[in-house]
This record gives structure tokens, sequence and C-alpha cells, in this order.
């Protein structure tokens, strides 16, 4: 038996890739140092990983922006604009664009917070493997070679590749990426010929795919293609690893039929994987990586559990060995860079370093017998939350009409009803004023007044615009979910917890590590004030559970609906204080619904009762006269278009601008009858639309929503732009409006 590690963060531990190559982007430092500190730190993780004592180590898990973009360029994926670049500087044209030369799309990888650059393919694509013996993933296993580390180069599995492709603009009707399998399998079978000419042991192909649901086709192309790279007469032998789930049993029937050697599977995700490989009659003959360490969650291993596991599985396979569930790419690098985390929390946590040294760990322990610890504190018990929630009653408002008159009443809004989605511009002096206040450089009441000037300037901006419903703006607030995890207790904050989340931006979520609850209230003072200052209603603003509970880390010690039940109960505390202080409209903002889906059909009914469940807890305490808004931010609802009438906000504002309003009509038919403010401008760039085309997108809209439950707003928050653009914007947003109530 033996331990590994499917992957490891790329970043550095202090984030020394980002810097390096941002330098490198701003032309303040040439290739060959960026070349340099990238090798640098390659050498660092596997040495480190060496010196830990793990059993076997991946290589190629490096990457300058994204491993399936790596991918993408290895196999000459290139599209032609890009052709006339070459190197590096073709390769972060694909990431990032230039000025004449749009990016690639970018999305997320699976149902992380990981986005990887959408490879985009052509019916008459040439695939080959552009470098010949230099590819990168040749390349990096000599250079570990050199160090004298062995390494098994990990790559995107070709049907996983496929799948995650798009097929270019312009290709023949019913083309589909996987039509190239064929030909990416030769290209593979190609490079693991070399690697094997090179050395290599072992090689990881990564098919996340196979947990997610796989028709007829998907299955034969599996078969197909591990047919083929089985069957080569000189190949490194394959660890085909999948994660994000429980491998899918049609899969691992094909899989056990080919000569692929080891199997990775993820038993942390979901609860039934022994039972698909057991109703599968085991797998004797080969051996299983089996993922016990959460690759993506922060938390210690329940040594008892991985016991259990892996006693099970040793009746069932030919040999087991022992790793994380998926790459540990989506968690920190290091728990010593956090002295200030609370001990009884931190006793609970393990970053990518501690999860090596966790499995060296339980490897050891298995071997003799002698059983490991298991964490020693538990999570915080707020015996309050936990009896309020059980008493909870009905969490169904009344019915819609009935609220909707309450409400026209009090708030007499006109037709087509103009607001915004929150935030203002975040600019340099809120930046500034929000930094020297954490570093103690301004006192509380200096901080206040600086925040209230802004609020004062946001109001005054929205009333000489003409606006109907305004907001306070958001300066205070460094992020939507770390702003209430700050003050949420259960919720702690890292110092260097930084994670990639595409390229070069990293993420720092926070860790909910115990029963949530307010001990204060968290926006009234700001929301109150800006009330203040007029006559016209403003609109609260506060991030809804789901989305507190995707952009964290999560503690796995309790299910997650119940964790989101008691974020739900804190925000229903939170939207009770704001109505007391006189404001009439809340919006619980959900930008991640989607994100959270589980990527198997069969999951995702329960994760959306109980997100809408969760949802209806926090806003269903308010009168009938308080007015609940909601806001969505993606351009595909598909999956998700009933949820957003099930969750019954009295206003839903969508991103819309981009797909022309085609979702009013979609959620008309889902049945969604409340109001509705698709964005009628594109927030992402700065272009300032014409008053012309908000019309005629408001125009468009009427035909699926009459004018009392169509709301004007831009299609998201306006943080990310400046004050000239928006100003502009929102003036001729507000001319539309009128144009369109003057002229019905
Ligand atoms: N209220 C938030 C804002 O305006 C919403 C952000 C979002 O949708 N992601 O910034
Ligand atoms: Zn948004």
């Amino acid at each position: 038996m033996t331990t590994t590690i499917l992957g490891y963060p790329r970043i550095g531990a202090h984030r020394e890739l980002k810097f390096v190559t941002e330098e490198y982007w701003a032309g303040r430092v040439g290739e060959e140092e960026l070349q340099s500190t990238a090798s640098t730190l390659r050498r660092a993780v596997w040495t480190e990983l060496r010196d830990s004592g793990l059993g076997t180590i991946p290589s190629n898990t490096f990457s300058f922006y994204d491993h399936v973009l790596d991918t993408s360029v290895m196999v000459d994926a290139v599209p032609d604009r890009y052709r006339a670049l070459s190197g590096l500087e073709r390769y972060f044209a694909m990431a990032r664009g230039t000025a004449d030369i749009p990016a690639l799309e970018m999305t997320k990888w699976f149902d992380t917070n990981y986005h990887y650059i959408v490879p985009e393919l052509s019916l008459d694509a040439r695939l080959r493997l552009a470098d010949g013996a230099q590819a990168k993933p040749v390349a990096e296993y000599l250079e570990a070679k050199t160090l004298g580390v062995e390494t098994r180069p990990v790559l995107v599995g070709p049907l996983t590749y496929l799948l995650l492709a798009k097929a270019a603009p312009g290709s023949p009707e019913g083309f589909v990426p996987l039509d190239l399998l064929g030909a990416l399998v030769e290209v593979y079978a190609e490079l693991l010929e070399r690697l094997a000419g090179a050395g290599a042991q072992w090689v990881q192909l990564d098919e996340p795919a196979l947990a997610g649901d796989l028709g007829a086709r998907e299955v034969e192309a599996l078969e197909r293609a591990y047919r083929r790279l089985g069957g080569l007469s000189s190949r490194p032998k394959i660890l085909l690893a999948t994660y994000f789930g429980t491998v899918a049993a049609e899969a691992l029937k094909v899989v056990a039929s080919t000569a692929v050697e080891a199997i990775g599977l993820d038993f942390v995700t979901r609860p039934d994987t022994l039972e698909v490989v057991a109703s599968a009659g085991g797998l004797p003959h080969k051996t299983v990586v089996a993922g016990v360490v959460d690759g993506r969650n922060v938390w210690r291993t329940d040594p008892a559990r991985a016991r259990s596991t892996y006693a099970v599985l040793l009746g069932l396979v030919g040999q087991v060995q022992l790793s994380t569930s998926c790459s540990l790419l989506h968690v920190p690098v290091d728990l010593d860079s956090e002295p200030a985390l609370d001990p009884a929390v931190r006793a609970r946590l393990a970053f990518a370093r501690q999860k090596v040294t966790e499995l060296v760990a339980l490897d050891a322990e298995l071997r003799s017998d002698a059983p490991q610890a298991a964490p020693a504190s538990a999570a915080g018990v707020d015996a309050e939350v936990r009896a309020r929630l059980e008493a909870l009653g009905d969490i169904q408002r009344a019915d819609r009409r009935t609220r909707s008159a309450a409400q026209q009443a009090k708030l007499g809004l006109p037709d087509l009803a103009t607001t915004t989605i929150g935030s203002f511009p975040q600019t340099a002096r809120i930046r500034r004023a929000r930094a020297d206040h954490k570093a103690g450089r301004i006192d509380d009441a200096a901080y206040t007044e600086a925040m209230r000037a802004e609020i004062g300037q946001v109001i005054r901006l929205q009333e000489d615009l003409g606006l109907d419903v305004l907001v306070h703006g958001e300066p205070e607030r460094n992020d939507m979910v770390q702003y209430f995890a700050e003050q949420l207790s259960g919720y702690a904050a890292t110092d260097h917890g930084w994670v990639q989340s595409y390229g070069t931006r990293c993420v720092r979520p926070p860790i909910l590590h115990g029963d949530v609850s307010r001990p204060e209230p968290m926006t009234v003072k700001w929301a109150a004030y800006a009330q203040s200052l007029t006559a016209k209603p403003v609109k609260g603003m506060l991030t809804g559970p789901v989305t507190m509970l995707a952009w964290s880390f999560v503690r796995d010690d309790q299910p997650l609906p119940e964790t989101a039940r008691q974020v739900a109960l804190a925000l229903r505390d939170e939207i009770a204080d704001l109505e007391a202080a006189g404001i009439g409209i809340v919006q619980v903002d959900e930008p991640a619904l989607r994100e959270l889906l589980p990527p198997r059909r069969a999951d995702q009914d329960a994760y959306l009762a109980w997100a809408v469940a969760a949802f209806r807890l926090a806003t269903s305490g308010v009168a009938i006269s308080t007015q609940i808004h909601t806001h969505m931010c993606y351009s595909e609802f598909g999956e998700i278009i009933t949820t957003i009438a099930d969750l019954d906000a009295d206003v839903t504002s969508v991103e819309a601008a981009r797909s022309h309003m085609e979702l009013v009509a979609d959620l008309r038919e889902a049945g969604y009858a409340n109001g509705l403010g698709p964005g009628v401008y594109d927030i992402h760039s700065p272009r300032v639309p014409t008053v012309e085309e908000m019309e005629a997108n408001l125009r468009r809209a009427l035909k699926a929503v009459p004018a009392d439950r169509l709301w004007v707003n831009p299609d998201c928050g306006l943080k990310t732009r400046g004050y000239a653009e928006t100003e502009a914007a929102l003036a001729n947003m507000v001319a539309a409006a009128r144009n369109v109530r003057a002229t019905r």
C-alpha cells in the first residue's frame, strides 16, 4: 500500500506565481524571470512532497493559467485568430485576449470555484502533439527527474476534455467536439509513448466527467478511448482518476474491462461510491486510488471513516492506495500561515500541506494497526439557534396578489420602476478608507464618517438621476460573502488562505466552522442612514444563504441544508431589524444558486428544495407590505428556471441584457408571475448603452410581463464600473423607462 495526491496548488505558498505573472503582463519582468519563478515553484512542490514521505508524486500540475488551456495548446487546438502569435504571448492571448483578439470563453470547472478556459474546437481542427518531445507533461516529468524525483504526469483525460469543449462558432449543424475523439486519442497515444520513452512509470488521466450523468454516446466514447490507450504496447501504467462525485456505474464497468491499471475514486463527495464498486462486483484486477481525504474542503479527515472505507475496499479490489478525493488545487496551501485562527477551529483544519501529512500518517496507521486519534475538538454548538429553528413555523408568505396589493399601497411605485442591483463604483477612496480602518490608521468614528459621506453622495446621485428605488451603494463591503462572514458567529476568516479562482485571480473563502448566529445587526446602520437622507424607498441589501455557503469552506459534520437554515435564520433576524428600522424593501442576492447545483440530475431536486426552503426561511418573517427582492446573474438559467419561481420573491432581477431578454418569456412559461427586472444593460463592459437599445429591451420584455410588474435595472451590481460611465448609463436607463411609460 502507498499514498498519493491527485494534484497540488500551483500558486505558491505566498501567491508567488500570481505576482510574477502580473509583473510579466505589465512588462516589468521578462519571460526569463517568469520561467525561473515557475521552475522554482515546481521544484518546491516536488521536493516538499518527496520529503513529506508521500508514496507517489504528481507532476504537470503546474500551469501558467489553467490546465485545460495547457491541454488545448498541447494538442494544438488553437483557433485561427491566435495563430499569428506564438509561445507565452499566444497562450496568454487565448486566456485573456489582447487589444484586438477576444479571449476564449471561461467557465466553472464542474461545481467548484475554479474556472477553466473553454476549448473551442472546429470540425477541421488538426489535432497533434504540438511540441512533440518537448510537450509540457514530458518536459515537467524530466525536470522533476533531474531533481531525482520520479513523478506521475497528470493530464486532463480525453473524454473530459472534449465534454468540456464547445464547438467553434460557425460549426456545421450537429457537430460536437466529441466527434474529434479518434484524433484526440491518437495525440494522447503519442504523448503516452513519449512519456514511456522518457521513463515515466505512471500517468494520471483525469476524467471527472465520469462522475456526472453519461449518455450511451459518452460511455461508448470512454470505451473506445481507453481501449486504444490501454492497448498501447509502450506506455506508462494508467491511473484513470474520477472525482467530484461517485463514478457512474456504467463508466466503472467500462473502465474495469480495459487494461487501465488503476482507478481513482472519490469516497468523500457522496456516500455511495463503495456501493457502486460493490455492485459492479468489485475490481479484483485493479488498484483503487481511494480518495479518502477531502481535496476541496479544509477539514481534517476522520481516521475512523477512512479506516472503514479502506477495510471494505480491501475485500473488493486488487490493491488500495490512499489519496485525496481530487486535486488539492481547491484548498489553501498551508495552515501554518494562520497563527491567528482560534486554536479550537485550527485543530479541525487541514490545508494542502497538512493533508499530505495526514495521508502519510493514515497510511502508517493502517499498516501498524494503531488507531489514530480523531480530530480533538468539535464544532461550536449554539443551543438557542437550534431551538429556534426547531420551533420555527410556517415559512410560506401570504399569496402573491395580497402581498403585491399591500406593497403597492405602501410604496406607490410607478409602472416600470427603476432601480439598481446594489453596489455603486468602488472607488480608490472607498478602498483606502476600508484599508485604513482595518489597519487602525483611522478610528471607527472616522470610518463611519467616510462611509456616510459615500452613502450621502450615492443617494444624491440617485435622486438627481430620478431613480425610483434607491440603494446605499455598499461602500462598506469588501466582498458580498466576507462582509457577512466577518460579522456572524460560527465563521472564521484566514489571512493567507488563498485559492486560485482563475488565472492569477485568487480568493480567500471564509470558513464556516460552527453553528451560525448573528450577534448584532450587520447592515442596519448603513441602510437606515441612507433612508434618513431621502423620501424615496431605500432597498436593504443582503447575501442569501446559498451564496454564503457556495463561496465559503463549509463544515462537513452536519448536512448542508441544516447549515443553510442557520445562515437563513441569521438573515431572517437581519431582515426583521431592517424592517423595524423603516426599510420597506430588502433584496437577498443569490448569484450562486446555479453554482451549487449538483452535477447529477438525481441529486438536483433535493438541492433545489433545500435552497428554496433556506431562502424562504430567510425572507418569510416580514409583513406582507415589505417587499422582498432577489438577484441572480447567470446567462444560463435553464435548470433553475422553475426554482426562481419557487423562491417567490416579490421582485427578481436577473442578468438578461446579453441574451436579449429571452429569459423573460422563459420565466413566464415557468410560472413566474411576480415582479421581474431583466437587466436592460450589460454592466460587464464600460460601454454606455443608448436610450434606444434599452427602450427596445423594455418593449421586448413588455410582451411577456405587464408594465406594473416590469422593473428597470442594470444587469448586476456596479462595483467594478467607474462613475463616469455609471452616471451616463443610468441616466439613459431612466430616460428609456420614461419613454416607454409615456408611449405605451
Ligand atoms: N448586491 C450585489 C452588488 O450589487 C450583487 C452582486 C452580484 O450579483 N454578484 O454588487
Ligand atoms: Zn449580479
